[in-house]
């Protein structure tokens, strides 16, 4: 596996916390708690609302993102959020294709969709990918392979810096348990893989994450033994003095 950037911790804070001040008050106890860290890059992804409340949150080592955006730029869509409104709050990242989003409507072709708008108006992206269960006769390998090329379906080479893949299986999120270290190295051989064949081997300069239930006893082990470039995490990512010595730790690596 090639190390070419930073390694990178995604919070996901879904529809959390209640209020604007328990927002603030988390993201300025993670700001000020990675001040040191040197090789990490971290995205906070807020709810929309609390955006212009972050926004001081931005800086070189702390970035924020958007759990969802919008497929078109400007037009009458009731209730969505367009990339450009989102970047005037320092937003640099946008999560797309998250199971929960999924499963509330987002189909590949929507995903793939989303994923264009966000490139084209200047923001990267994670495209979320992961099976809801797993068989014997392997056919989640091709559930994986199926939604990498369709959500790349006509993304050029020029936006690769730009992705970043993060595989979460759907039933180790919000589980009690990761997945195994082996399997997500396994997973991630696989899909540096199909990176390989829709890019060649510029294919390696894509990051590639694992989300499910990581918390700070097993976040550095599955970096280490599962060979990623780093995390996308639900809950301890609201718990801000574990999601910072978790990285911390991981900045040592
Ligand atoms: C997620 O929602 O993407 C996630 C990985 O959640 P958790 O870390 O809580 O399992």
């Amino acid at each position: 596996m090639k190390k070419k950037t930073k390694n990178l911790i995604v919070g996901n804070w879904k529809m959390n916390p209640e209020t604007v001040s328990e927002a603030k008050k988390t993201a300025g106890a993670i700001k000020r708690g990675l001040l040191n860290i040197k090789k990490t890059e971290v995205v906070i992804c807020s709810p929309f609302v609390y955006l212009d409340a972050l926004k001081s949150f931005s800086s070189k080592k702390t970035i924020l993102g958007t759990q969802d955006i919008f497929q078109e730029n400007s037009g009458s869509f009731t209730g969505q959020i367009s990339p450009n409104q989102a970047r005037q709050f320092n937003v640099s990242y946008s999560i797309i294709g998250h199971s929960e989003k999924r499963k509330l409507g987002d189909t590949d072709e929507i995903v793939n969709k989303k994923v264009i708008n966000v490139l084209n108006s200047g923001l990267k992206v994670i495209i979320c990918i992961g099976e809801e269960k797993r068989d014997h006769s392997g056919e989640y390998l091709s559930f994986i392979k199926k939604q990498i090329f369709l959500a790349l379906k006509d993304v050029s080479k020029k936006d690769i810096e730009n992705i970043v893949i993060a595989y979460e299986p759907i039933w180790a999120i919000g589980a009690k348990e990761p997945m195994g270290t082996s399997e997500i190295h396994e997973m991630s051989i696989f899909i540096r893989k199909i990176l390989r064949e829709i890019y060649g081997m510029l294919g390696d300069d894509i990051r590639i994450l694992y989300g499910g239930s990581v918390f700070l006893e097993n976040a550095k082990s599955i970096m280490v033994d599962g060979f990623v470039h780093g995390l996308l995490i639900g809950r301890e990512s609201l718990n801000a003095k574990n999601f910072v010595e978790m990285i911390k730790d991981i900045d040592k690596i």
